[in-house]
């Protein structure tokens, strides 16, 4: 047991962001969590698990307890046959090198989460999804340390109350469970269309008629090295907010003043708005704001960017500068997508 004393945060949050963690340590092996947790226990600290900090950021006043940074490495494949193949993956496996050695072996089902920052072992946090694949649609089950009974679980997916970007690990058992590894059933066949609408414009502009595991990963890395900077070189969080949900009511009172209005309707037949659009159509693309240090990225204003910003005071009062103009034009409030900690 290696325990840190006052480490900054900012190291440990793609933002660059935040104070101290009181304590820090890594953990490699699964077993290693019960002693750590038992420590944390006898030296009344509070607990919290991160993987590479890509969706979260660090308050100011820093974590004033035991912070664990999942590095559980495992990549295990079992009951393989011609058709199908279970893997199981250390939660501080990074997500896109599972993704590629599942791609690379030939199976089907993680392709079009391609390219997604942070760690195997946070994806069902927060039900990762892009390209209209998300984790809920191949995970089987997942382990997790327990902190209230004090041992390793194994939860099917089906208890794990998944929904658009959430799950009970971000709201009724938020801190209750440190994933260690995740299972995903992966099939050998090849994705077939209808695709997601930007991957169908993209194989109709390449003529890209044949399609495989590789095939749509390469193109989901193409489409998302385009738009998307790069955490490890520009210090963003991705999507700063999520899509909201509005009211067929609330969508053609917008569409009279707005007819070019950008939404989607959902298989369960809720009416999404495109939150980069709003940002957008506020007045924020590509917006550098002196006062704050902070910037939205041109090719895609959803993302803010840390440019110059010392802390995370500056990046929030950013963040409501541009809520604040979403919800005057539109009526409509943003909600953040990363999770301010603790
Ligand atoms: C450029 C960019 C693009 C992105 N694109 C997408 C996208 O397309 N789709 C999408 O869904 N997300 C996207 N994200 C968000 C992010 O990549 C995912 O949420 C990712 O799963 C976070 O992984 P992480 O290891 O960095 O988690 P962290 O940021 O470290 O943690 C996120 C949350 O999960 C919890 N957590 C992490 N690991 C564990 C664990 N082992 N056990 C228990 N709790 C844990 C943390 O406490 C925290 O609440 C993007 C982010 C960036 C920077």
């Amino acid at each position: 047991m290696h325990i840190l004393e006052n480490v900054p945060l900012s190291s440990y949050s793609a933002m660059r962001l935040g104070g101290n963690a009181r304590y820090l340590s890594e953990i490699n092996d699964r077993f290693e969590i019960a002693p750590i947790i038992n420590w944390a226990a006898q030296n009344i600290v509070p607990v919290i698990m991160v993987g590479d900090g890509t969706n979260i950021v660090w308050r100011d006043e820093g974590f004033p307890g035991l912070v664990l940074i999942n590095k559980i490495k495992r990549f295990e494949t079992f009951n393989v046959d011609d058709d199908n193949m279970y893997l199981t993956v250390g939660g501080g496996e990074n997500w896109d090198s599972v993704v590629e050695r599942a791609v690379s072996m030939g199976y089907s089902g993680l392709e079009e989460l391609s390219l997604i920052p942070g760690t195997a072992g946070a994806t069902p946090v927060q039900n990762v999804g892009a390209y209209g694949r998300e984790v809920k649609d191949i995970m089987t089950t997942l382990e997790a340390y327990d902190i209230m009974q004090g041992k390793l679980v194994t939860m099917p997916a089906s208890d794990c109350a998944f929904g658009y970007r959430t799950s009970r690990f971000k709201t009724i058992d938020r801190g209750h469970f440190l994933i260690t590894s995740v299972t995903f059933h992966l099939v050998r066949s090849n994705p077939k269309p209808p695709f997601y609408d930007s991957l169908r414009l993209y194989f109709a502009d390449k003529s890209i008629t044949t399609f495989t595991p590789q095939v749509v990963r390469d193109a989901v890395i193409a489409i998302r090295s385009a738009k998307l900077p790069d955490p490890k070189v520009v210090a963003n969080n991705g999507s700063f907010f999520f899509n909201p949900f509005i009211s067929s009511e609330k969508l053609s009172q917008l569409l009279e003043e707005f007819p070019t209005l950008s939404y989607s309707v959902t298989s369960d037949d809720r009416i999404k708005v495109s939150a980069a659009w709003l940002v957008e159509q506020a007045g924020f693309k590509g917006a550098h704001d002196a006062e704050t240090g902070m910037a939205t990225w041109a090719k895609q204003p959803l993302i803010l960017v840390n440019e110059k910003a010392q802390k995370t005071a500056d990046l929030l009062k950013f963040k409501q500068k541009i809520v604040d103009a979403v919800k005057d034009k539109f009526g409509i409030t943003l909600q953040q997508e990363p999770e301010l900690l603790p």
